[in-house]
């Protein structure tokens, strides 16, 4: 079985984690010096703003989108995961990943590929064998079904190499198409894998983007991701979305966002307007 993928952080929060490279499973990009990171806080509990009409919004400019580029390539630098090739590793990565932590994920990845020889094997075992390696990603019962439900639906053996040759709509369909995934996991399996100009539209870049005005209050999952699209400069979605990922996870916290220590304060219509 080909090594795993990775993403933004260590260990492969996803998202965080560099694909195919090194021995755990993978950060996509490397963390921030830590002299960038957010100092300590006294942050204020988040409010919740009212959904906004779709009438009513109106999509942030280039110049603006290019500005927040810039000032979040200034605190986190700009992350490079070169596209590791291994479509498959990263669905299945991606759906690990679901309700946990990068650790755990990457944890339950590395158990599933020692315990079997393959991507078949892993199609034809037991689920409860499935089950039990993958445990300490969480939610293990439901992970083990999808994983065997998207390789029965493979081919023989199970394969997503031929993305590479289709056009992204193509690809995207074509993943949708699998039992349990949407948007955001064909997009990390297009952009980790192979480079293709999609970007993941996860919880933290959702929050972030809304906050700082890149996204309409209210927006359902799909028009994220299409908005996303709309906005990322083309070569830049990796970036942003690990940027995106990394403030979220950093500074603009869920429940208690450090507002008053951020960076983009003073571009960020959410934070002046909670001061
Ligand atoms: Fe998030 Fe920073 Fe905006 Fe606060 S000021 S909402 S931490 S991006």
């Amino acid at each position: 079985m080909p090594s795993s993928p990775r993403r933004d952080q260590p260990a492969p929060g996803h998202a965080q984690h560099a694909p195919g490279q090194g021995q755990a499973a993978p950060g996509r990009a490397q963390s921030a010096p830590r002299a960038q990171q957010a100092a300590p806080h006294r942050a204020r509990p988040a409010r919740r703003d009212p959904p906004v009409p779709r009438s009513d919004w109106t999509p942030p400019s280039r110049r603006r989108v290019r500005a927040l580029r810039d000032r979040l390539r200034l605190v986190y630098g700009r992350p490079s995961a070169p596209p590791h090739a291994q479509p498959l590793d990263e669905l299945i990565l991606t759906v690990l990943s679901q309700s946990t932590n990068d650790r755990n994920r990457d944890v339950a990845f590395l158990r599933l590929r020692s315990r079997f020889e393959d991507w078949t094997a892993v199609r034809e075992a037991p689920v409860e064998d499935v089950e039990a390696a993958i445990r300490p990603g969480g939610i293990s019962k439901v992970k083990s079904e999808r994983i065997q439900g998207i390789l029965r639906a493979l081919g023989d053996p199970p394969s997503l190499d031929h993305l590479a040759d289709l056009d992204v709509a193509t690809a995207r369909a074509e993943l949708c198409a699998l039992p349990g995934v949407g948007r955001k996991t064909a997009a990390c399996v297009l952009l980790f894998s192979f480079g293709m100009p999609d970007v993941p539209v996860d919880t933290h870049v959702s929050r972030v983007g809304t906050r700082l005005g890149l996204f309409r209050p209210g927006a359902p999952f799909e028009e994220l991701h299409d908005d996303m699209l709309a906005i990322t400069p083309r070569g830049q979605e990796l970036e942003l979305h690990v940027n995106l990922l990394r403030h979220g996870r950093r500074t603009c916290h869920a429940q208690r966002p450090q507002c008053p220590e951020c960076p983009l304060l003073r571009m960020c219509p959410w934070g002046r307007s909670a001061r």
